[in-house]
């Protein structure tokens, strides 16, 4: 499996780096995870085929995580896709985006192809072509929600991060968390081949000893503030001192990698 990780950065704007987007090529395949990062420039500009991606998971409302969505969508219909779009996230997440893309004039009978919305519920499995999906719950919107949620009840404020498994490996997608102890129901059912994990919304250390308590042979981070960009090597020496003894990788704009 093939990662491509089109934007590293956080939520804060990075003058280097672009927002969350992960894309995952298989043979049969291809799945992006979050749509933050200018996706339509990149496959453009790699003469991607237009058919891809075939799947997206939109992981929360927050916009450096589904903020060029309805870019990617105008760029695929002038492009003229013709093979359907499988969009998987939090229901009220879909319900959104889909009236985004109404406002944003981007109709269904207008762009040439089908969106198949998927709603997901945390701790079920869904399975799509070579894919076995299974969403869990984050808490990284639990403390907004508290003094929001009332508010602007037609907001938003579930976060779900992906387990995948294909061909009898398991990867992880943490999304965005509160902290990594929330990443246990992926993380607890085996060995894990690959964690894609931001790292920004609680201490370097915090998830290498929450890691080493599981068998994660690598770590791919991304969503990490700039102020880490050089310091792969220190986050490494902090793994070892967790006793974490897994690969750690820092991750950085349209790099491609095996994982
Ligand atoms: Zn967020």
């Amino acid at each position: 499996m093939r990662a491509i990780f089109l934007g590293t950065a956080d939520g804060h704007t990075s003058a280097r780096r672009e927002h969350s987007g992960i894309l995952i090529q298989t043979e049969e395949t291809s799945f992006l995870l979050d749509c933050g990062a200018a996706a339509a420039r990149y496959l453009l500009h790699k003469k991607v085929d237009v058919e891809v991606p075939e799947m997206l998971w939109i992981s929360h409302m927050h916009s450096d995580h589904n903020g060029q969505v309805s870019s990617l969508i105008q760029s695929l219909w002038l492009r003229t896709r013709r093979a359907p779009l499988h969009v998987f996230g939090p229901s009220e997440v879909l319900l959104a985006i889909k009236d985004w893309l109404e406002k944003c004039l981007l109709f269904p009978e207008l762009i040439g192809f089908p969106i198949e919305w998927h709603p997901v519920k945390p701790g079920k499995a869904y399975l799509h072509g070579p894919f076995k999906l299974t969403p869990f719950a984050t808490q990284h919107l639990t403390s907004l929600a508290s003094h929001f949620k009332r508010a602007y009840p037609n907001t938003c404020f579930d976060c779900y991060g992906l387990l995948l498994e294909y061909k009898g490996k398991r990867y992880v997608y943490s999304a965005d968390l509160a902290h990594p102890v929330e990443l246990l129901p992926a993380l607890k059912g085996g060995k894990v081949t690959a964690l894609l994990c931001e790292l920004t919304h609680f201490p370097e250390r915090e998830l290498f000893k929450e890691v080493a308590k599981y068998p994660v042979q690598s770590v791919w981070v991304t969503h990490y503030p700039d102020h880490l960009v050089k310091r792969e090597e220190e986050l490494r020496q902090i793994a070892r001192e967790e006793k974490f003894r897994g690969e750690v990788h820092l991750m950085h704009d349209k790099v491609a990698q095996e994982i």
